[in-house]
């Protein structure tokens, strides 16, 4: 068997050692005698696995009591819906920043519920950075400010948060959860789709302050309110019992790496390896503002389409899989999420550096 590095967006790689556990455990789960996957989600075998799932999510990123963890279905996009639907409930206004597609999904999303503003965008440079802002350019009267904490079309990231005041901000955190520590009594809520950093499509992640839960529109089905799962334990219906169940394995390897200050350490490493081999690079380059850079996806180009695509092909051939960029950008990308091992971005780099050679 020889596995690939996969450079996927996502869906995305999974830890060995994760993928290896659910191996082992998938014809019998310690001696219950049945997959995890055939548990019914009221039975107390299946109970424990979520209690333990969530208590590691909230000892990892250091959840205070006062938030609420919900596993839930129909990915980040459905949160798009679900945000406006819960909060836009005081003023009917809210504040976004469109730093790409998926914050500007949020934005038109909102819109069809409420006052949706975009206070600032970088849609002028491709996304390549991340719009400063400053507190005056925030509405105090709206319900919420949205941004996307790392856009993983376009490779930024916030590095540091909009002053929002006291207005509650949201952040969409699908592709970069669990890749550094991240302090969560900044923001109202948190979100984020797990098939980025910590499991396969189908569960969704929500952190939210308890406070802002309760108040959804009167058209907000059932579930759709963050009510209905707040009360339920996320199990007002049935939840991605497996999803959550991989969820909590990479919970736990990310426990056994040292946390989210180790695993913070080798990221920046990994992503420095490819930062610094683009920055001295003839043939390649970065799309993104040094400030503004993701630790997780990398987009780069040779200004050249031909190359691009012969770099495409010839990488996959050598087992480097899913470096294609995103259609809006063109190029390259590779996405180096907690899974990629050191090894697979060396290998990268050591390929790029044959292929600038071979090519000059
Ligand atoms: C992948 C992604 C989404 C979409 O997630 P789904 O789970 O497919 O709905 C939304 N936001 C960001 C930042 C993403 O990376």
């Amino acid at each position: 068997m020889a596995r690939v590095y996969n450079f996927s967006a996502g869906p995305s790689m999974l830890p060995e050692e994760v993928l290896k556990t659910a191996a082992d455990e998938m014809l019998e789960f310690g001696t219950t005698g049945q997959s995890v996957m055939e548990m019914s989600h009221r039975s107390k075998e299946y109970q424990a696995i979520f209690d333990e799932t969530e208590a590691n999510l909230r000892e990892i990123m250091n959840i205070p009591d006062n938030y609420k963890v919900l596993f839930l279905q129909g990915g980040a996009s459905t949160q798009f819906a679900m945000i406006p639907l819960n909060l836009m409930n005081k003023n009917k206004k809210a504040d976004f920043i469109i730093t790409g597609q998926w914050a500007n999904k949020a934005f038109k999303e909102a819109g069809r519920y409420g006052e949706a503003r975009a206070v600032a965008s970088s849609a002028d440079k491709t996304y390549s950075y991340i719009p400063k802002t400053t507190a005056a350019d925030f509405d105090p009267d709206a319900d919420f400010v949205h941004i996307c904490m790392n856009n993983t079309i376009y490779g930024t990231k916030y590095n540091e948060l909009p002053d929002t005041g006291d207005v509650p901000l949201i952040a969409d955190i699908s592709s970069c959860i669990l890749s550094e520590p991240i302090d969560v009594t900044k923001f109202g809520m948190l979100y984020a789709g797990a098939q980025k950093n910590v499991a396969p499509a189908g569960v969704t992640i929500v952190i939210i302050r308890e406070d802002l839960i309760g108040n959804a529109m009167d058209i907000t089905p059932t579930m759709l309110n963050y009510v209905t799962h707040a009360e339920n334990g996320s199990m007002f219906n049935t939840p991605p019992c497996y999803a959550i169940y991989i969820a909590g394995l990479t919970f736990k390897w990310i426990k056994k790496m040292g946390g989210l200050e180790a695993i913070k350490e080798m990221n920046v490493k990994k992503a420095n390896l490819l930062y610094d081999f683009l920055d001295n690079s003839k043939m390649f380059k970065g799309t993104v503002v040094a400030e503004d850079r993701s630790l997780m996806n990398v987009p780069f180009v040779t200004g050249n389409d031909e190359l691009d695509a012969k770099f495409v092909a010839e990488s996959k051939a050598a087992g480097f899989v899913n470096l294609k960029g995103h259609r809006s950008v063109g190029g390259m990308r590779a996405s180096i999420y907690n899974a990629m091992p050191i090894e697979g971005v060396e290998k990268l780099v050591a390929f790029m550096k044959k292929f600038e050679e071979e090519n000059a």
